[in-house]
This record gives structure tokens, sequence and C-alpha cells, in this order.
């Protein structure tokens, strides 16, 4: 299974915290900005539903006003016709606050009326609006309602009353609500905010002004901000609109008329902006983020290359270069350090063990020379070299007899002797083997067979003039000589030659050093 590195770890948990942080942020950030937007869009409904509620009732507070003055002219003119239709035409020409106005007297009768085509001149009045004044005798604000000229209607009316205080009938006027009236001039210019609309309801619910003509008139039900601000509450909410839209209503009444003004805007066109500004946002984070995501890069790099380097040195430490190698590599902080120290440490006592194990594996436990396995190491290791050398090898004479005579113990005794005259006759640079039972081979670096004949016989002579003691007499060796390189001959080849030499040497009667008879060319 591939593992990921240290430098891969790092920059994965970096880059998944920065990632994560950046979530967090752009989701909390995104939440509260909503909440806030949310809350800012219904206190701007609540206070411009506030400041409608009052235009109005300072425009029917006007109009009332208006009328009382009419009423006065209405009684000076003391039912002159031209004069009560220049009082009906004034207040409509003039103050704009009504489609139409009528005077009507006590006994219910239109008097004056203008726009004078509507043919209501001379006729009884019979609106529900002209009833209710006729019935109530003080000013009134109507409910809407299906006029003559089926239109629907608020009517607005004052009485007319003489200074005796007899009551001689009403002046009122009506505002057309399906057409431009000053209700619609009032509400329909102000609000200009996309996806945000104002309506007017009386207090049975009913639709007085709307920015679709066509629900004028109808009655809302269920909806419960209208139930709020017909109950004379003002405030604000959010609510799911007749069409399933989520709005943002804020809502005030008007006291006087017994009206509600709501106004409302979606909820998704008000935080459709902020979804550009988040994205916009993410746009500029982003470069910022490819900047951490490349700096981590780099310092995952610094951090992760000791333990990088030390790791990949580990796996060659069986390499005599393994030591070099760990100890450049360059160590910058605590752990690495540590570990570095560590290895050198543990690499020192390895290398230390396994010295000593080699030596026991190529050395001869009884004479302390190198064993077989020791001396071709070196042959091998000559051989690659081109090392030239010159061998002796030595073979005991009648050594069985020595065992037959004494024991086997005496004979190791005199093994060990042995092998002791031929490490006093071998120089520093060369190398003294035990190959067999009582079998020597000695190896001569940089010597020719002459030299090695030399160092042969010297041996050979002292052994025989010395008394080992353990036997009580000399004992006496062959030698045979043979020299490296030989022709094309492998070490091996002249390894076999100088045995040759040596059963050359015991055949003509033990007790002497014969040289190779191979011809080297
Ligand atoms: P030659 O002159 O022909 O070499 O006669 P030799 O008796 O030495 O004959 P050979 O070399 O064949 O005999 C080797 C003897 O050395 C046989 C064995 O008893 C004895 N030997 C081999 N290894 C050891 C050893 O480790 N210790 C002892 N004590 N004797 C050994
Ligand atoms: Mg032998
Ligand atoms: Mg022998």
């Amino acid at each position: 299974m591939h593992r990921l590195n240290l430098r891969q770890l790092i920059l994965l948990l970096s880059v998944s915290t920065a990632l994560l942080v950046l979530v967090n942020t752009f989701y909390t950030s995104h939440k509260t900005q909503q909440a806030l937007l949310i809350e800012q869009t219904l206190e701007a409904n609540q206070a411009y539903a506030s400041k409608m509620a009052d235009s109005i009732e300072n425009f029917l507070a006007a109009a009332q006003q208006q009328l009382g003055f009419a009423a006065q002219d209405v009684l000076l003119a003391e039912n002159d016709t031209k004069q009560l239709a220049r009082i009906t035409e004034r207040l409509k020409q003039q103050t704009n606050s009504f489609n139409s106005v009528v005077v009507v007297n006590a006994q219910g009768k239109v008097i004056a009326a203008s726009p004078a085509e509507a043919g209501l001149l001379g006729k009884t009045a019979q609106a529900q609006g002209a009833v209710q004044a006729l019935h109530e005798r003080k000013p009134l604000i109507s409910k809407p309602y299906i006029s003559i000229t089926r239109r629907l209607v608020v009517f607005i009316s004052h009485p007319v009353v003489d200074a005796q205080g007899v009551y001689l009938g009403f002046i009122g006027g009506s505002i057309y609500l399906h057409e431009t009236s000053i209700l619609s001039a009032l509400l329909g210019q102000h609000y200009h905010a996309s996806d945000a609309y104002i309506y007017v309801v009386d207090e049975d619910g009913r639709l007085i002004y709307h920015q679709e003509p066509s629900r004028i008139g109808e009655v809302v039900l269920g909806n419960p901000v209208i139930e709020k601000v017909i109950q004379n509450h003002k405030g604000s909410q959010q609510l799911i609109n007749s069409k399933g839209v989520a709005m943002l209503a804020g809502f005030a009444p008007v006291p006087s008329a017994n009206w509600g003004v709501v106004t409302q805007r979606s909820l998704p066109a008000t935080l459709s902006g902020m979804d550009q500004q988040m994205l916009a946002v993410a746009k500029y984070s982003f470069p910022f983020f490819i900047l951490i995501v490349i700096a981590v890069w780099v310092v995952s790099r610094w951090i992760s290359k000791p333990l990088w380097q030390l790791a990949r040195s580990a796996e060659n430490l069986e390499t005599p270069a393994a030591k070099e190698q760990i100890n450049q590599v360059a160590v910058w902080y605590f752990e690495a350090s540590q570990l570095k120290r560590a290895i050198l440490r543990g690499l020192a006592g390895v290398n230390k063990k396994m010295g000593q194990l080699n030596l026991e594996n190529i050395t001869d436990p009884l004479t302390g020379l190198l064993n077989r396995r020791g001396m071709q190491a070196k042959l091998d290791e000559w051989e690659a070299q081109g090392q030239p050398f010159s061998v002796i090898v030595g073979d005991i004479d009648h050594f069985k007899r020595v065992n037959d005579e004494f024991g086997h113990d005496v004979g190791d005794k005199v093994l060990q002797f042995f092998s002791q005259h031929m490490r006093e006759s071998s120089r520093p640079d060369d190398l003294v083997c035990r190959v067999g039972g009582e079998e020597f081979v000695m190896l001569l670096p940089n010597a020719d067979a002459v030299a090695a004949h030399k160092v042969a016989e010297r041996l050979r002579l002292q052994v025989s003039d010395d008394i080992c003691s353990s036997i009580g007499r000399p004992i006496t060796l062959s030698l045979g000589v043979a020299s490296w390189p030989c022709g094309n001959a492998s070490i091996a080849q002249v390894m076999v030659n100088a045995d040759r030499a040596l059963y050359a040497a015991k055949e003509a009667g033990r007790n002497q050093t014969r040289n190779s008879t191979v011809r080297c060319e």
C-alpha cells in the first residue's frame, strides 16, 4: 500500500484545516449577514408602513377639513344652484383629493355634483356612503362599496349644519379605488424598491389599495399581518404570502379610518444581493487560499526534508556510506536532531556488533588465525583489486603420528605451537590462515615466488630447529609456493598450483619447500 509521506500529510492537514476554517467563516458570516439583512428589511418596511399610514392619516384629516370649509360655503350659497355647482367644482378641481364631489340636502336629494356628467343632479342619493351620511349626520369615512356608477369607492363626507344647529344635508367626496386617485398617487409613487410593494386594507381586510388593481376590493383572509394591523397593531414580521413566497412585512394602522398599511418585500429578492456578495468574497479569497497552499507546500518541504533524508539513509544502513550520509543531514529542529543522534548511535552499535560477529565468523578458534572463509574473502578482494601476491601452503609432516602418539589434545597444542611460528615469520601485511586440520596458508601481498620461497624456507628451518615442548622434539613440514597473477590463471587455479607444489614436496621426502612448476605466460 502506498503510504503518504510527511510532506503530503502536512499539506493535507493544513489545506483541510484552512478549508474548514474558510467554509465555517463563510457559513457563519452568511448566516449573520442574512439575519442582519432580514432584520434591517423588516425595520425599514415597518418604518415605511408607519410613514405611509401617517400620510394617509394626514390626507384624511385634510380632506375632512376641506369638506368642513366647503360645508360653510354651502350654507352661505343658500340653495343657489350655480353657487353650489361652483363649490363642488372647485373642491374637485383645486384640491385633487376626490374623484367626484356631491352636495346632498336633508331630504337626500343631490343638489350639486361634480363632475356633472355623472347625471346625479336632482336624483335621490342611494349610494351606501350617502345613506350612511344622512343617517349618522357627522363627519364620516365610509367602508369601500360599489357606487351607483359601478365603481368601488370610499366616500368621505361632512354634514352641513346651520347656525341654529339645523341639519341641512352633507357635502361628500368619493375616491375611486380602481382609478387614478389621491390614494394611488400617495402610495403608488413612493415605493420603488424591486420586489417590494405596499397595500392598504380596511377594517374587514378588504384591499383598498394594491399594486395589482384587479385585487382591489378583494377580502384577504388568514394573513397574520392583516389580522394584526386591523386590530390597530403596528410592527413587522416574516410571512408566506398568498402566492407561497416568503415575505418580510412591516405594518401600521391608520386609526381615523380603521385602515391598515402593509409594506412587504420578498425574502428571496432581499437575499439575492447577498449571494452575489458572498460569491465575490469567495472569488477574492481564492487567490489567497492558493497562496496559503503554496506556502504550506514550501514549509512542509522544509519540515519534512530532514526526516525524509534520515528515512532514505536508514534504508541503506548496511552500506558503508550510510554513516556519512546521515551525518550530512541538516537537522534544524528537536525531533529530527534526536532522531539523527539515535540513528547514528544505533548504527555505531550495530556496526560494532557486526564487526565482532564477522571476526568470529572468519577466525579459527583454536589458533586465532584466519579460517578458510576469512582467507577466501581476502582473496576475492585481491582478485577484484588485481593485488599481486604469493601463496605458501604448508602441511605438517606425519601429523597423524603425533595424534596417535600423544593424543588429540597434544596435537592441538602442536597446532598452536606451529601457528605461533607462522605468525612470527610473517610481516604485518601478510595473512596467516588455517584452512584445514593441520594445513596452513600464508598470503604474501606484493611478494614474488622467489621472495615467498625464502619466507617458506625460513619458516621450515625455524620449525625444524625448535623442539616443541609438548612432544619433546621438533616437527617438520612440507611447503608449496605459487604466485598470482600467473598468465590467465584464476586465483583458485593458483591455489591448486600451490597445493600441487606441496604434494610434490611431500613426495620428494617431506621437510622441504617446492615452488609451483606451472609456467606463467
Ligand atoms: P603427511 O605427512 O602425509 O601429511 O601425513 P599426516 O599424518 O600429516 O597425514 P594427513 O595430513 O593426511 O593427516 C592429517 C591428520 O591431522 C589427520 C588428523 O588426525 C589430524 N588432525 C586434523 N585436524 C586436527 C586437529 O584439529 N587437531 C588434531 N589434534 N589433529 C588433527
Ligand atoms: Mg594434511
Ligand atoms: Mg600432514
